[in-house]
């Protein structure tokens, strides 16, 4: 294996975001440029893990701060993801309904434990190895403390060689703890206790971002967003600059694809675009009651903050009143942000439709029917949404951040996209949704602009290059400043 990548998600495993989406299909594409790549993630209780057939590839323990911990690594067998796929086996730990937080949207007590268990099974299955991986790669802080696992603790001292790199996919959550946890860590030498702390607690981004050999984010915007504002990390994004890229995500082509999607309704047929459009939309529209002949638009994402659904249902009170539109929500999250959509849904019936919870199939569905997506985040790393909306040729609304910034341009602009909203505010919003009840209502320019989308090659093919160029620079040179 030449590189090895640790993730806590992994589609079609594992997923609750765009980390899932990225962790499996960057490793699938690696493969098919022959760089032989695997990826490893904890065996979380999911329908596909608890489906899915494995076979023991190791069978160890750690010691941990009560004693040995057995763990096993299983190895996914039929292959089909396109990668070889290892899972942590911990049951204790990981045999859990939500990966990060309990089923009423409250996070784990042991949130801080299950993460560096998880590092330290990897790590320990690691260093066994005959041939060891010529880079390992590492995703989000739940990952990061592995970089300086492998360079300072005397356990490891087989991997220290190995250069690592960090991809932030989200840097709104850095994994901090309290001091007061350090045994849970490795034996590890006091003189590096510095590279553990930001601001008097253990931080995993932060000791991520001094480690690893190099530091990626998932898109050029959100690099610049992270040195003026990330929670307190911004001065040392700003040290660390030299060894930070920002390299936006691509799309996985066998999962998205408007002539392959196993889970629309209607396939593309050749160029037939406009009719893919047409046939979708009228099938969604069907089944929620809505009128086939006026705008649909949709949101998908997480109920956080950061992803600005809360100004949704203000927006579309305005909206209602003066034109009639249609709308599919989906997502679930903060309980009060649910309760918000669901309010607005009975308010407006025959108009809003929230679907709570999380639904592949319907995403996919809902991609391929709306005219436009919604997606007025306050903060986003790349996103994905917008690109799978233009693959599928549904227009997107964004906000003007981080990932949105460089992938959507404005109606203004001489290639549209999308619209761009200039803040995450309902007036902004709703200012948004009245220009594409305009676009919608000029159905030439709205069809070109859709089909325009469709074409624009948002490929992993394009988007692996950098991270071949990195992977190469650092297995040579082995640091990039
Ligand atoms: P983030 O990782 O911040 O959640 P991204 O835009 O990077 O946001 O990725 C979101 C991914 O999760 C997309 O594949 C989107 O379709 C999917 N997704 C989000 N919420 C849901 C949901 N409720 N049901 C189905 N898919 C969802």
């Amino acid at each position: 294996m030449d590189i090895l990548h640790c993730s806590f998600e992994c589609y079609p495993a594992a997923k609750v975001g765009g980390l899932a989406d990225v962790a499996g299909a960057l490793p699938k594409y690696l493969n098919q440029v022959n760089l032989s790549t695997a990826l490893i993630m904890p065996k979380h209780d999911t329908p596909w893990l608890n489906q899915a057939s494995f076979a023991v590839d190791y069978a160890g323990s750690f010691r941990w701060y009560y004693g040995d911990v057995g763990f096993r690594v299983l190895r996914e067998t039929t292959g089909t993801l396109g990668f070889p796929l290892y899972v942590v086996e911990l049951n204790d730990l990981f045999l859990r309904r939500g990966i990060y937080v309990r089923e009423n949207g409250y996070p784990y007590h042991d949130e801080p434990e299950r993460y560096i268990a998880f590092q330290l099974a990897v790590l320990n299955w690691v260093k066994q190895f005959q041939t060891k991986p010529k880079l390992i790669h590492v995703h989000d802080h739940h990952c990061g403390l592995i970089p300086l696992f492998m360079q300072c603790g005397p356990e490891f001292h087989a991997l220290r060689s190995i250069p690592t790199v960090f991809t932030i996919h989200n840097g709104l959550y850095q994994g901090a703890f309290s001091w007061d946890k350090k045994y849970i860590l490795p034996y590890l030498p006091s003189q590096v206790y510095g590279l553990l702390d930001w601001n008097d607690a253990i931080n995993p981004m932060a000791c991520a971002v001094k480690c690893a050999q190099a530091v990626t984010t998932v898109s050029k915007g959100y690099l610049q967003e992270l040195m003026q504002f990330a929670n307190g990390l911004e001065t040392l994004f700003q040290k660390e600059h030299q060894k930070c890229f920002g390299i936006i995500n691509g799309i996985d082509g066998e999962v998205w694809s408007p002539e392959r999607d196993r889970y629309i309704d209607h396939l593309r047929e050749g160029s037939l675009s406009r009719e893919f459009k047409k046939a979708n939309k009228e099938s969604l529209c069907r089944d929620y009651g809505f009128k086939f002949d006026k705008p649909l638009f949709i949101f998908i994402g997480r109920l956080v903050h950061e992803k600005g659904a809360d100004l949704i249902p203000d927006a579309i009170n305005k909206l209602l009143q003066q034109t009639e539109v249609y709308m599919l929500l989906l997502g679930s999250g903060s309980a009060d942000i649910e309760q918000a959509l669901r309010l607005c849904s009975v308010k407006h019936s025959a108009h809003v439709k929230y679907a709570q919870g999380y639904n592949e199939p319907l995403s996919h569905r809902m991609y391929a029917s709306a005219d436009f997506l919604i997606m007025p985040s306050r903060i986003e790393p790349c996103g994905l949404n917008q690109l799978y909306a233009m693959h599928y040729g549904t227009i997107p609304i964004v906000n003007d951040i981080g990932g949105l910034r460089g992938s959507v341009t404005d109606l203004t602009d001489a290639s549209p996209r999308g619209i761009k909203i200039k803040n995450a505010t309902v007036d902004e919003l709703y200012n948004g949704l009245k220009r594409a009840v305009s676009l919608f209502q000029n159905p030439e320019l709205l069809d070109s602009i859709s089909i325009k989308n469709m074409q624009i090659d948002f490929s992993w093919n394009e988007a692996i290059k950098p991270y071949l160029a990195i992977y190469e620079y650092l297995t040579k040179s082995k640091t990039m400043i």
